[in-house]
């Protein structure tokens, strides 16, 4: 049981395609006592049997991060119910549905202040709010996609965001260290799920990962799970500040692989229509 005795929080579970349940599922597997949080009244009720599902009695707390208030809230709950923590899982992320299409340059004032807030800052403020009861040997991990380091199609503000917050992670990480807190990312390929879903051609993206990606396969919320889990445990230790890839791969392809027919005419393996 590699988390046996460790204790922490879920912020991000929509549903149970979310990446972050697929984080607390492995945790809850290797023994770890999990708290979770909800956006609102009506996620509460959709998650009720995903709380009592990884038994975690009352630490089933609202969390919108966009709220200072409810995250300064969600500490107090988390010091009364559980005393020190030794994990935070931070899967959250929006941008306004302008930001997920169309020409990147449109983007307003408005829709880029509320996707970095909420995508990036609150990664800062949650770390920050909740440091008074993190162990001395606690781990703090965020999600991240490749769109923040390269282009990639339709995923204009969100790329932004994500690279500030591969960059957020490291400078958290080195100024965390000396209070023993580790902090590090998964950059995960694409899942369907329902943050997914706001980003246009969605489905092409699968697509296109699954045929150019080296293990030939999208990644599941259970293989971010577990490797989320090992960022979380002791078995990392000695990891902080790293953007960990769970992508199949897909990170490393500069180009997509080429075939060759009988006449040694030269092809793309897959042309983007199958
Ligand atoms: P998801 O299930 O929709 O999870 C996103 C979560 O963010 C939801 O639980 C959502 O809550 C929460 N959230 C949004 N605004 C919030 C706020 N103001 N306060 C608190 N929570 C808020 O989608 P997911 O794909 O698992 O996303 C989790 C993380 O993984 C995100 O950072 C995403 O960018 C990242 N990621 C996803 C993929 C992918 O392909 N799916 C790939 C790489 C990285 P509500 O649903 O209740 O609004």
């Amino acid at each position: 049981m590699i988390m046996k005795g460790k204790k922490g929080v879920i912020l991000g579970i929509a549903n149970k395609k979310s990446i972050a349940y697929g984080i607390a599922k492995a945790c809850q597997e290797q023994g770890a006592e999990i708290a979770i949080t909800f956006l609102n009244e009506r996620f509460e009720k959709k998650l009720t049997p995903v709380a009592e599902e990884l038994n975690c009695g009352a630490k089933f707390y609202p969390c919108d991060v966009s709220k200072p208030e409810e995250i300064r809230a969600l500490k107090e709950s988390l010091e009364k119910d559980m005393g020190e923590i030794d994990f935070v899982v931070h899967s959250i992320a929006f941008a306004p549905k302008e930001g997920l299409s169309g020409r990147f340059y449109d983007i307003s004032k408005e829709a880029f202040d509320i996707a970095m807030d909420i995508s990036v800052y609150s990664l800062i403020e949650v770390v920050r709010e909740l440091k008074p009861i993190l162990s001395t040997s606690s781990s703090v991990l965020t999600l991240s996609y490749y769109g923040g380091v390269k282009y990639i199609p339709n995923y204009n503000l969100m790329g932004i965001a994500k690279a500030a917050l591969e960059m957020t992670t490291k400078y958290l990480a080195e100024d965390l260290g000396k209070d023993g807190i580790r902090v590090n990312a998964i950059s995960a390929g694409p899942i369907k799920t329902l943050a997914a879903a706001g980003i246009d051609d969605f489905s092409f993206m699968l697509k296109w990962n699954k045929a150019h990606a080296p293990l030939k396969e999208n990644v599941t919320i259970n293989q971010v799970g577990n490797s989320g889990m090992y960022l979380l445990s002791d078995l990392s230790s000695g990891v902080t500040g790293e953007i960990h890839y769970v992508d199949a791969g897909y990170n490393l392809m500069g180009m997509p692989a080429v075939e060759f027919d009988e006449n040694g005419k030269p092809h793309i393996a897959w042309d983007g229509h199958s």
